[in-house]
């Protein structure tokens, strides 16, 4: 175990009078940097209150590729959310309650879980397999009957099976109601039910597809009259929404669905407006904070229902990567340094990890990430640069969309580089092309390092593929 060193003493200046710590963009609370900096031999730091963690020394350690969460991050995030707000419903004279409920899928990890429930977290499932995990946190005594479970996805009988068989426990577990075949068998379920709409609104971003097979329409909700025990409407429209209004306008459109519904379904009481708030990947351009953020959605809200003539419902967010996406860092070590032909000045610098099996969305989303050094961060000689993953596809590669990513030239000892904001999704979506070992997981906390997951041995591999 490497302890995390006290802070002996605090940075105040840059050597060579020039500005590293802005340049790499650490240190700003509006790119959730804000725990990051410069150690005085030029090394990435992290801090958590009064520890920080030297990222060369421990990777020094442990070897690369390496995968680095900090759990404090995520708790951190999910006690400003629910301030956040909390005290805009204050404020503005909002009548319902807030819930924030994490959506499992964006990462599993128990160590990602645990601390967002700690927190306050509910929790929203994909699949059966992730209520099982509910149900191993009860059974560990992780989780109070307290905390409420959205259960979405396509609700196979086994999926029933276990919400019923939670339920019975006396866990609030509530099934979405995703098309008519559930509503038929879950007018036979005992407790609260909520139901999804497709909207008909279009927001910026990746997913938000012309053709989207979630939930209902808006007509075929209002056909559907009264539903047993409808409590909640549920839409979730995308992810990483680009700006504010594009995830105020559903909240508006939603509420105006909801008070029709109302008239048939008394007991429908709150709104959940699924995910999609962004997280600022790149750190050079200006990002809605979630605060104005927070503010719009409570606002709307109160506006839209008040002009309707209803009630304030509950609202329920299940902002997934805004949470945790900041709270893990993805570290390489620099193999080699070729030329790019043709491309001006750029060189390859390839890396001892592959983002095409550990980084994924690099490869299927085109996925921007901020990209810095982990040693000799003030070298003021810098390379333009496109990194080449370690497995032998000709797609394992990240260029910053075709430009480059600065980084230091290569001199004598090792070149680390790190990638910020890897926490959201890439872990389940990992693959092992190549067959290459996934990367060594570290959680730093309570200034300890300790081994969450050991870096996979040729044994294991070979294993998932029945050798
Ligand atoms: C994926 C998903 C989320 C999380 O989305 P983020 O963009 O990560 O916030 C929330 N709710 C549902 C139903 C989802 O499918």
């Amino acid at each position: 175990m490497v302890a995390g060193k006290k802070i002996v003493r605090m940075e105040t200046t840059t050597k060579n009078g020039k500005g590293f710590r802005k340049m790499w963009r650490l240190g700003f609370e509006e790119v959730n940097t804000s725990h990051f900096d410069i150690s005085p031999d030029d090394e990435l730091v992290v801090r958590e209150g009064n520890y920080q963690y030297n990222i060369f020394d421990i990777i020094k350690k442990y070897g690369t590729s390496t995968e680095i969460l900090f759990p404090t991050i995520i708790e951190n995030r999910v006690r400003d959310l629910l301030e956040t707000f909390n005290a805009y419903i204050k404020v503005l004279g909002y009548k319902g309650r807030f819930f924030y409920h994490y959506p499992m899928k964006v990462n599993q990890n128990k160590e990602f879980v645990l601390p967002a429930v700690a927190e306050g977290a509910n929790l929203e499932v994909a699949s059966a397999n992730e209520l099982f995990l509910v149900k191993r946190m009860i059974e560990q005594d992780k989780f109070t009957n307290r905390i409420r479970v959205i259960c979405n996805g396509p609700k196979t009988e086994r999926y029933i099976q276990l919400i019923e068989e939670l339920r019975g426990k006396g866990l609030t577990v509530i099934p979405i109601i995703e098309d008519y075949v559930e509503l038929e068998r879950l007018s036979k379920f005992s407790g609260e039910v909520g139901i999804r709409v497709d909207l008909s609104i279009k927001v910026k971003s990746h997913w938000d597809k012309r053709f989207n097979r979630f939930g209902f329409t808006e007509d075929e909700l209002l056909k559907l009259g009264k539903i047993r025990n409808l409590t909640i409407l549920h839409y979730h429209i995308s992810s990483q929404v680009e700006s504010i209004d594009g995830l105020v306008a559903p909240v508006k459109r939603a509420l105006e669905l909801f008070s029709k519904m109302k008239l048939k379904n008394p007991g429908l009481d709150t709104l959940d407006i699924g995910g999609g708030a962004g997280v600022p990947y790149n750190k050079y351009k200006n990002f809605y904070s979630s605060k104005n953020l927070v503010q719009r959605i409570v606002k709307t809200a109160k506006q839209t229902c008040d002009a309707l003539g209803i009630k304030h419902p509950n609202l329920i967010v299940e902002w997934g990567r805004y949470v945790v996406a900041p709270a893990q860092i993805t570290v390489y070590r620099v193999l080699a340094e070729k030329d790019v032909n043709n491309k001006g000045k750029n060189k390859w610098y390839v890396v001892d990890g592959s983002f095409m099996n550990d980084l994924i969305d690099t490869w299927a989303l085109k996925q921007k990430w901020h990209v810095i050094p982990v040693n000799n961060m003030r070298n003021p000689k810098l390379e333009r640069v496109w990194l080449a993953g370690s497995s032998c596809d000709s797609d394992d590669k990240y260029t910053n969309g075709g430009s480059h990513v600065l980084l230091p030239r290569l001199e004598e000892g090792p070149q680390f580089v790190a990638f910020l904001d890897t926490g959201a999704y890439q872990d389940s979506l990992a693959s092992h092309h190549c067959l290459l070992s996934s990367p060594l997981k570290l959680i730093a906390s309570n200034g300890e390092i300790k081994v969450a997951r050991k870096r996979e041995t040729p044994e294991d591999v070979g294993r998932l593929f029945g050798w």
